[in-house]
């Protein structure tokens, strides 16, 4: 059998000419404008379109979008944004980062995303925002998160790194918050050959702060004058000509996930009750960007894939309140019971496009056959 990585080194290979001539044309274009060009803003011009956002800022990493959102809000000492406990580690350190404080909610046991019923009793006066992250395969809920906001006056932002492309109620990812984000890592559904990300807002002063922000709190007129304490998160032309050539495929390339995530869900179905949960089928707030099982038994599913050449992935073993870094912001003695289950036992199986179907039933077959 050959190997199935969990993510091949090899996506970029039928755009290998592509980038090359890329690389190529702006390296020795008249121009030699690298970064925030005209590139930038026709990407910036066609994620307007496919989302219907007012606004999309493009910056240095999906890292970088979380700062330009949490510096926008002017967030800052003294107040405190709420954030999910089980997640990656840009959700609290855009906010550490501005000294203000990140408190650490609980997520839902099955599906991994922020819990509205453990941010509520968390919110203070001191509270400014909440940002909820989808991760792997489920949207956070939402509709109940921009209630919450609404009704306590709070700011939402939106960590939509990983879920480009999904829809929940006809309302597209990074479109929920007064703020959105998307990453275009390599890994991500919508990754490109290096780092990128963005901003969507439909609020044109938030869009003018995120513009400034990434680029040394500049107006993009006055060279050398700073309105504001910026950051250095610009994005690279030859990227934006990339992920614009790149753009067209990704409609294809996402139902093909989906398509892999609806045969998965069906099969593991049965599994349910012993002691492997795939997470919930159907495609309303979906992404498909990891296939995380949650399995009781997680080492001895990974040893029995990976013997079956299947590459897995361990997300987040450690949630983000036992980190050493986030310790400061971890009240004594205060739990995560449902992060430190997932950390425990999520376990992600391949999901890229490429998989052939008999790819995915080997893959399949071979998880169901470690449960009986
Ligand atoms: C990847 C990721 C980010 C950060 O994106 P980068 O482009 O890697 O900086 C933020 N939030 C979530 C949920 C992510 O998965």
């Amino acid at each position: 059998m050959k190997a199935l990585p969990f993510f091949p080194p090899d996506v970029f290979e039928e755009d290998r000419e592509k980038l090359l001539s890329l690389v190529y044309e702006l390296g020795t274009g008249s121009e030699q404008r690298f970064v925030l060009g005209d590139q930038t803003a026709r990407l910036e011009q066609a994620l307007r379109e496919s989302t219907g956002a007012e606004h999309v800022i493009a910056c240095g990493s999906g890292t970088g979008a979380l700062e330009l959102c949490v510096r926008a809000l002017e967030i800052g000492p003294g107040d405190e944004v709420i954030v999910p406990a089980f997640c990656c580690q840009p959700v609290a350190s855009a906010v550490a980062g501005t000294g203000a404080t990140p408190v650490f909610a609980d997520v839902d046991p099955h599906t991994m995303v922020l819990d509205p019923a453990a941010v509520e009793p968390l919110i203070t006066a001191r509270t400014k925002a909440l940002l909820p992250a989808h991760v792997f395969s489920v949207m956070a809920d939402m509709g109940r998160l921009r209630e919450l906001a609404r009704s306590h006056r709070l700011a939402l932002i939106e960590d939509s790194a990983v879920a480009q492309g999904a829809v929940l109620d006809g309302r597209p990812a990074g479109r929920w918050g007064d703020l959105g984000v998307f990453s275009f890592f390599q890994v991500k559904s919508f990754g490109t050959a290096g780092e990128g990300g963005v901003v969507l807002t439909d609020d044109a002063e938030l869009a003018r702060a995120c513009r400034m922000l990434r680029d040394h709190g500049q107006d993009g007129v006055h060279r050398f004058l700073h309105h504001r304490v910026g950051l250095n998160s610009r994005f690279d032309e030859v990227l934006a000509a990339f992920q614009l050539h790149r753009l067209p495929g990704f409609p294809d390339r996402l139902e093909r996930r989906a398509r892999i995530a609806d045969y998965y869900a069906e099969r593991f179905e049965p599994l349910r009750t012993r002691g492997v949960a795939a997470p919930p089928a159907g495609r309303n707030g979906r992404c498909y960007y990891v296939y995380s099982l949650l399995a009781e038994r997680r080492e001895e599913l990974r040893a029995w894939l990976t013997e079956r050449r299947i590459g897995t992935h361990v997300y987040y073993p450690v949630p983000l309140p036992l980190q050493p870094a986030f310790a400061p912001w971890a009240p004594e003695g205060a739990r995560w019971p449902h992060a430190e289950r997932v950390s425990a036992t999520n376990l992600a199986i391949p999901i890229w496009p490429h998989l052939t179907d008999s790819d995915v039933e080997y893959i399949a077959d071979s998880v169901c056959a470690f449960v009986a």
